[in-house]
């Protein structure tokens, strides 16, 4: 294959005494299973880049790779300095950043270091050596940062996965006290030196390709972790077979099945779409790609690419076309990336160094689709999945359609993530449910789950992918939890539970438009939750009676400008349109450390949820909070200006005043969400013309667990008896001021809060637009004074289990009398 090779010229990082590799007092590195160079014994305390690119740091601040066009040059500092655990080290660049040769990387306590680690000699390597060549390398001497170390030249082509696309995997826990810091994944890359396979080694979220030593630090693993070991490609067994040897047995292992007794009985995951539904597994198994050898002709390859990249942009435009909603918005997202100027360049660039089109199309989507993966913003995350979508498609084109998973009529379909393509090719009619291993609740997949009716659950984690083809499921997308092996007799209960609910939906659908007044004859108001103006049309004709709350953060997430005050005023205007006559609460935008705003350069957090978020966002940019409110005040019909996160009266007066500017009086409310906010309820309650309480936020902190905590997150239970006791403190301090007072977060819809709600004297819920008809039908008919007692003995059980069970028996009591 023809190719002109690049070369990079890697220089002494820090001050010191050359020493050649097999001086190195570690066999790994001695023997060169890391990588091919040199390594330094330093007398200077600043370690500084050896060549221009980007930086990657490993967990600890021991290690740093350079990427660099000719591949990625690693500087290990020190011996066994894993274990330090990053003391002794003072990072000075971002992981991530851009770096010239030269620019500071790191700073040492060279004292300190010398009395922990074995060695300070420090490896400045080629990362897999077998595939490029030094030349001009320094062997001896003292060098000075910045002096040439060796030259190096591109890589050649790598073993390719050939033949088989089946995806093989095992499961497997990391052995090394240290997790796969640079000498275990040397192992693991020397290992597959010569194998025809792709691999994968994917833990915490993150999948990293198991032939590149900086992808393997980047995980971040910890003795005991468990990993998902993945092969494809002719070679497939015998590389999962080699790597299984380097890791510990896993405590379940998912590639036999196994006898119901040892899969996990139940898994919590969250509800992305509600519902239920009971059915064989049928595992969704990503395609795995295999690329061809590249021609070694450029110009031809990057006419084959942009000629996809044309093609599929004509393909998403003719689709989206006839759409409307949801499904048209995601295609023209869809459509932006794939405009992206970056990802081409990134493509045309892996072309220039010797890759086919779509093997450098394949790995520029996948390298940015694993940044937005680490985003600690939710929704930037959950927009990988897009990416994802968006490279298969141009890989179909480009390599030809890959042969379809056969889905038995009635599947539970089980994934570790579903695209929104994929989703959209499941037919709702003979699919019961979606449950994924993880993903979100607003990921787009889960948007047209919603728009199909399909029953969908998320982030049940990386258990559900141990559960075998065929193995019964029962997915409640209700109460948030799978049952795997349900007993004949359990399965049968369930039957008769969907059946019961099917029977209810359609009763509740038809009732929609009918009032809904509780046993006293007192009504109370049933509104929707909106996250954008393209849903208001038709939440207005499905039945809500308002707006209890628009998120306004579609209009300023995902964009690299703030939108003008006019562009903001006509998204308004659509839904007060809308809802003519009926009043809609939009929220002030609802920005900061949680859901980063990408045209302000907001610090970034440790712990987002405690950080600048909220209202607090809105007074630290004004004109960001002042441009919103004169677009509001600008906007035509019943508007009511909610503020998120609000702790007191201050905040509530600086925003008044800023209305008062903006020029028109609209009823200005305080979300309850803060323990701070429920503490001066009173004196809020003086001030606000209503409440809404964020039962989301509210909970959070109420019970100091993050809401979206990988493990905790699921288990967050607003039916604790502490968040029940500060939603009714706050809702007596309304009704005591004669302010209404509503529930917009996720309680408002769960049937098990609703009485509990009534009870606390809440007539105004606020849901999401698909659960208003089967709210009414939870509220209709309701003995507040029933209520009442309920939540009195609630709010005094011990926790929020008890809580629930409390309430069910209340509810099962309520059917029977008004069957
Ligand atoms: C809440 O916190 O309950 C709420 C409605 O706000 P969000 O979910 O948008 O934070
Ligand atoms: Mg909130």
């Amino acid at each position: 294959m023809s190719r002109s090779p690049r070369e990079v010229v890697v220089c002494a990082p820090m001050d010191g005494r050359v020493v050649p590799l097999q001086g190195v007092p570690d066999p790994a590195f001695a023997q060169g299973l890391v990588g091919a160079g040199v390594a330094i014994d330093p007398v200077g305390e600043l370690v500084v880049a050896p060549c221009a690119g980007v930086l990657r740091r490993s967990g600890h601040a021991h290690a740093f790779t350079v990427e660099t066009e000719a591949g990625d040059v690693l500087v290990h500092v020190g011996i066994d300095t894993v274990a330090l655990a990053g003391e002794g080290f003072t990072v000075l660049r971002e992981d991530g950043s851009r770096v010239d040769a030269g620019d500071e990387i790191l700073r040492l306590d060279l004292d300190h270091l010398a009395h922990r680690a074995p060695s300070l000699v420090s490896p400045v390597l080629a990362l897999g050596v077998a595939e490029r060549s030094l030349t001009d390398l320094c062997h001896t001497g003292i060098v000075r940062r910045g002096a040439p170390l060796y030259r190096m030249t591109v890589a050649a082509e790598s073993a390719a996965a050939t033949g088989s696309a089946e995806l093989q995997v095992r499961r497997a826990r990391v052995r090394g006290e240290h997790g796969l810091h640079a000498r275990p994944a040397a192992e693991l890359v020397g290992i597959l030196r010569g194998l025809r396979a792709d691999v994968w080694v994917s833990v915490h979220g993150k999948r990293a390709d198991a032939r590149s030593i900086t992808a393997l630090m980047a995980l971040g693993t910890a003795q005991g972790d468990e990993v998902l070991l993945e092969a494809a490609g002719d070679d497939a067994g015998v590389a999962l077979d080699a790597l299984s040897a380097c890791f510990d047995p896993p405590v379940s292992k998912c590639e036999t099945p196994r006898a119901v007794a040892e899969l996990p009985g139940q898994l919590a995951a969250l509800v992305a779409v509600r519902g239920v539904a009971a059915g064989p597994a049928c595992r969704w198994v990503a395609h795995q790609w295999s690329f061809p050898l590249a021609s070694g002709d450029y110009t031809a390859e990057i006419r084959r690419l942009d000629e996809a990249l044309a093609a599929v942009t004509l393909q998403l435009a003719g689709e989206a076309q006839p759409l409307k909603g949801a499904r048209r918005d995601i295609l023209e997202a869809h459509a932006a990336m794939l405009a992206d100027p970056a990802l081409r360049e990134s493509a045309v660039g892996r072309v220039r160094l010797g890759d086919g089109a779509a093997r450098a199309w394949a790995t520029a989507c996948e390298s940015m689709a694993s940044r937005l993966r680490q985003s600690p913003d939710r929704r930037m995350a959950e927009r990988a999945a897009d990416l994802a979508d968006v490279s298969q498609r141009v890989l179909v084109h480009l390599l030809g359609a890959p042969p379809v998973t056969a889905i038995p009529d009635g599947s539970i379909v089980v994934a570790d993530e579903l695209l929104p393509s994929q989703l959209l090719a499941l037919d709702p009619a003979r699919v019961g449910a979606v449950v994924t291993a993880r993903g979100g609740t607003t990921a787009h997949a889960a948007i047209l789950a919603a728009g199909l009716g399909l029953p969908m659950l998320v982030a049940a984690g990386e258990t559900l992918l141990a559960v075998p083809d065929g193995e019964w499921l029962i997915v409640d997308a209700e109460q948030g939890h799978v049952e795997v092996g349900p007993t004949d007799e359990r399965r049968r209960e369930f039957a008769s539970v969907c059946a019961l609910r099917e029977e209810r939906l359609r009763a509740a659908r038809a009732a929609v438009h009918a009032p809904v007044t509780l046993a006293d004859g007192e009504s109370v108001c049933v509104e929707c939750n909106l996250g954008r103006a393209t849903e208001a049309k038709a939440a207005a004709a499905g039945g809500a009676e308002g707006v209890g709350l628009l998120r306004t953060e579609f209009l300023f997430l995902e964009r690299t400008s703030a939108p003008d005050t006019s562009e903001q005023q006509a998204e308004y205007a659509a839904v007060t349109e809308a809802f003519a006559g009926r009043p809609v609460t939009i929220r002030i935008l609802d920005a900061g450390g949680d859901k980063p705003l990408p045209f302000v350069s907001l610090p970034r957090e440790d712990n987002p949820a405690l950080g600048l978020r909220g209202l607090r966002t809105g007074l630290a940019y004004p004109e960001l909070l002042s441009n919103q409110l004169k677009a509001l005040a600008a906007t035509p019909g019943e508007v009511r200006v909610l503020l998120p996160m609000v702790n007191d009266v201050t905040e509530l007066r600086q925003v008044r005043a800023m209305l008062a500017e903006a020029g028109r009086t609209l009823p200005l409310g305080v979300m309850i969400e803060t323990p701070a906010s429920v503490l001066l309820a009173d004196s809020l309650a003086a001030e606000a013309d209503f409440f809404s309480i964020g039962s989301n936020d509210l909970a959070q902190y109420v019970l100091a667990i993050d809401r979206l905590h990988p493990t905790l997150g699921s288990s967050l239970d607003g039916l604790h008896p502490a968040v029940l006791r500060a939603m009714q403190t706050a809702s007596l301090a309304a009704r005591r001021a004669g302010k209404p007072v509503a529930v917009c977060g996720g309680l408002a819809a769960d049937p098990d809060a609703i009485p509990l709600l009534v009870g606390m004297g809440i007539r105004e819920l606020s849901v999401a637009a698909a659960a208003v008809a089967e709210v009414k039908a939870a509220v209709r008919g309701l003995d507040p004074l029933a209520c009442a007692q309920l939540l009195a003995d609630a709010a005094h059980a011990p926790d929020a289990a008890t809580v629930r069970a409390r309430v069910r028996e209340f509810r099962a009591l309520f059917d029977e009398v008004s069957a």
